[in-house]
């Protein structure tokens, strides 16, 4: 757990962009550090600004609730976001604020090596597969180097569209029944060229 409280306290004295200047405070993430799943969002909003924590609100009541719906629960995943800093206004996240921020994101990948990596609407999943569709792709692993990614809706989209809901309790079960069929259970071995890697994938 020490580490992850390192990179925590060292994206709270972060300034690299000028997200730092807007924000109430940070938001690094929470959760295991042996989680075998990370949810990875865009962006904390007004309420995480305030809070100090991921998915806080509706967005957040409706993940909890989705989370229960294949017993897991926000002590067993790891919850963070692409960036740690509220844009104003709840904008979309700039490229260069992604850029300078990711360095966080690939720390707490390496630290906590997830079995699987569920990228929460279009930011998180364009961050991995900057080519592909989220609509088509969502519900199904997508392999990335030794990275396996899983991208859903994001919680928020299904607030505004009630239809969407039953896509993301559809995708949730697919999720547990990958990881219930998974055939090992072990976690990816930090060799260092697994390291090497996952270490590209934030070149
Ligand atoms: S968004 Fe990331 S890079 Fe920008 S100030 Fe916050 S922690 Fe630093």
């Amino acid at each position: 757990m020490k580490e992850l409280i390192k990179i925590s306290k060292n994206i709270s004295q972060c300034t690299a962009c000028a997200l730092s200047n807007t924000r109430t405070q940070t938001v690094a993430g929470s959760g295991s550090q042996s989680a075998e799943i990370m949810f990875i969002g865009e962006a904390p909003g007004s309420k995480e600004d305030l809070h100090g924590l991921p998915f806080v609100g509706r967005s957040g009541d409706l993940l909890d609730e989705l989370l229960v719906s294949i017993n897991l629960d926000r002590q067993s995943v790891f919850i963070t976001n692409l960036i740690k800093c509220r844009p104003p206004d709840n904008r979309d996240p700039l490229t260069k604020e992604i850029q300078a921020c990711k360095e966080f994101l690939k720390k707490q990948l390496q630290h906590i090596n997830p079995k699987v990596i569920v990228t929460l609407g279009r930011h998180a999943f364009s961050y991995f597969f900057p080519n592909a569709n989220v609509q088509s792709s969502r519900g199904q692993i997508m392999p990335l180097g030794e990275l396996s990614v899983f991208p859903v809706y994001h919680p928020a989209a299904a607030l505004y569209n009630p239809k969407l809901k039953s896509v993301l309790q559809d995708d949730f079960k697919k999720l547990s029944d990958y990881l219930q069929n998974s055939i090992t259970n072990k976690k990816i071995s930090k060799t260092p060229s697994n390291e090497a890697k996952q270490l590209n994938l934030f070149e």
